[in-house]
């Protein structure tokens, strides 16, 4: 496997792999990740569809990528996928995946005319004082040693920040900034999350620092990503003869691993099906392709009238059972427990309202300063409100969100980061409220009257919750082998993929992620000629870095920053040296002299 960026790698087909005939592929998960490892075998290294097997528990593929109506209640998205253009693995994908909305067109193709037509960005960015704009206005207010500090953390060496948190690294006065708002409600961050993915996020958008304010950077599916995504996906993985089985509950799967060689060989998977045993026996031309860990592990729904309730403790949940009693079998199949052991820095909620009438629209109207029903862009990204104590933020993506909507009806999401606290109009903690009281809060915050509230949340909308107690697992401070590289040293025919494999530069919670970690394993295992394509490399584009700057400064000169005396004498000499070349350009042209 080897990476490569441009046209020349990126229009070659793969030619179909020697001993693809041969091969039999079991993939446990039918999450993006899965389905991507699936795709990329029959597409690329060209295995036929029916020797391809996708183990799922669920009754249907998606995963996370989940959108659902429940009968009487209304719909369900744990989540909506804020996307953009350099998903480079995933846009590679979805070039050969047939649109189900626009015969003889891809599922790219779809998404990039809908993105030209209507592109997205905010015209409220965050909110105060119930409804009123809170006047962010683009600004990321920084100062000068938040933005050090930051700087800082983007020169910073990998090694360096193992096992740091955010608070670690970055100057109390960062916290205090836009920069931090937008970005732990954009990303879902906590202070005390991974430093390191801090870093690997910073430098993998830093192309799109100009556009996080109004989320001009983001780019939108149509409907929610079951229907936009996972279902042309399953479809062509369908037409393609791939085996879908759900219903099985891989339990482990057992290796030989030879001690003094280093050769690894997956030989069992061991699963039930129904509560009975149903283990698949593997030899060295059966590649397993391994989902270790899910974001959505154990998450809860409630409704209208009752809070989801967790049972699980930390640490327990199927995907992670499978993963340690992998784990167990090698140092080199990771450490599960860095991940899912603290459910309460892991976990958040979210709740997905449908509103039915118009009584709720006209306020929502005023905030995002668009025709909810238009279907073109609507919030254009979350609302946060700033002053909530719960930290909510709220977006309205096109409607309708699922092809089923009616007319009248909007769906729209809901999610707050500090879960455990009272709220402002409820005074009890998000995680103990129904679906109807969360809608309460949330109608408080975008001013409807008081005296509207209840009748509003009880008759007008429907709201339902869903608790994820590791949302964020992924975002525990980590260090080199605490997940599992996409192919282990000396593993013959087995892959990690999704969330909480190991691979270089690109950072997780994303689509993409999940899809190149997908591409890489079936490249790999399977010696496919292609590149996969590198992880959009920005962070060496000093146009990039001379833009972000200046956006991160909020339009000052790089003589505007507070330096000692010495520092500023030597940075005037040495801007002096750049006269007359395309570095004083550069400069120039990006607005820092
Ligand atoms: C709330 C939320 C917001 C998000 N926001 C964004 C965003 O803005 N932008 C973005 O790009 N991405 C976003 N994501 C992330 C993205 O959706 C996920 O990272 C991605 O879909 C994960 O795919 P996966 O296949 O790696 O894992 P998953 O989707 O978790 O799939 C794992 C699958 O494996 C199955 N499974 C697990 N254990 C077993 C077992 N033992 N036996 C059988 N089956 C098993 C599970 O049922 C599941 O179907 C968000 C996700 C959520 C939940």
């Amino acid at each position: 496997m080897y990476y490569a960026s441009g046209n020349y790698e990126a229009f070659h087909n793969a030619q179909k792999c020697a001993d693809a005939d041969r091969k039999s592929a079991y993939i446990i998960g039918s999450g993006l990740a899965g389905l991507s490892s699936a795709a990329f075998l029959v597409r690329d290294a060209q295995l036929p569809g029916k020797n391809v097997h996708i183990l799922e528990r669920d009754p249907i593929p998606g995963g996370a990528c989940d959108g659902l109506k429940r009968a009487h209640t209304g719909y369900v998205i744990r989540g909506g996928r804020e996307m953009e253009n350099h998903f480079e693995c995933l846009w590679d994908l979805f070039r050969s995946v047939p649109s189900l909305e626009e015969q003889g067109s891809s599922v790219l193709d779809e998404y990039y005319r809908l993105n030209k037509r209507d592109p997205n960005y905010s015209l409220m960015r965050a909110t105060v004082d119930r409804g009123e704009d809170a006047h962010t206005d683009g600004k990321f207010t920084l100062s000068d040693k938040a933005a050090l500090s930051l700087t800082k953390l983007f020169l910073t060496p990998n090694e360096e920040l193992y096992d740091k948190k955010i608070t670690d690294v970055l100057d109390p006065e960062f916290f205090e900034s836009n920069f931090w708002l937008y970005w732990r409600t954009m990303f879902a961050f906590e202070p005390w999350h991974s430093a390191l993915e801090m870093k690997l996020y910073v430098q993998r958008f830093i192309h799109h620092i100009g556009g996080l304010p109004d989320f001009s950077a983001l780019k939108f599916t149509k409907y929610n990503q079951y229907e936009s995504l996972i279902q042309p996906l399953e479809k062509y993985l369908e037409s393609k003869g791939v085996q879908f089985h759900y219903g099985i509950e891989v339990e482990n799967v057992l290796f030989d691993i030879d001690k003094k060689s280093g050769k690894k060989v997956a030989k069992r998977i061991v699963a039930k099906r129904e509560g009975k045993e149903d283990n698949i026996d593997l030899t060295e031309d059966d590649l397993v392709f391994i989902t270790n860990g899910s974001c959505v592990d154990s998450s809860v729904l409630g409704d209208n009238d009752n809070a989801p309730v967790v049972t699980v403790k930390s640490g327990e949940g199927d995907s992670w059972d499978m993963w340690k009693k992998i784990a167990a079998q090698d140092p080199s199949f990771g450490h599960p427990e860095k991940f899912c052991g603290d459910i309460a820095a892991s976990s958040w909620e979210s709740a997905t309202v449908t509103t039915f009438d118009d009584r709720i629209p006209k306020y929502l109207e005023k905030i995002c300063k668009r025709d909810p029903f238009s279907g073109k862009v609507v919030t254009g990204g979350i609302v946060t409100v700033k002053d909530s104590a719960w930290l909510m933020s709220y977006t309205f993506n096109r409607q309708p969100h699922f092809k089923a909507q009616k007319p009248n009806e909007l769906v729209g999401w809901i999610y707050a980061l500090n879960i455990d606290v009272p709220g402002d109009y409820i005074k009890k903690p998000m995680k103990e409220c129904s679906g109807r009281e969360i809608c309460e809060e949330w109608l408080y915050h975008m001013g409807v009257p008081e005296d509207e509230i209840p009748t509003l949340a009880s008759e007008a909308a429907s709201t339902i919750p869903c608790m994820m107690p590791y949302i964020t697992a992924f975002f525990m401070p980590r260090r080199k082998g605490d997940r599992p590289n996409v192919v282990p040293e000396g593993a013959v025919n087995f892959a990690f993929v999704g969330q909480f494999a190991e691979t270089e530069r690109d950072c997780i919670f994303t689509t993409e992620y999940s899809v190149r970690t997908g591409m890489e394993a079936v490249y790999t295992l399977m010696d496919v000629d292609r590149a996969v394509p590198e992880v959009w490399p920005s962070c060496f584009d000093i146009r990039a870095l001379l833009d972000a700057t200046n956006k991160m400064m909020d339009g000052k000169k790089i003589y505007d920053i507070e330096l000692p005396f010495i520092a500023k004498i030597a940075l005037k000499e040495a801007v002096k040296k750049t006269k007359g070349t395309v570095i004083e350009e550069l400069l120039e042209q990006y607005k820092l002299i």
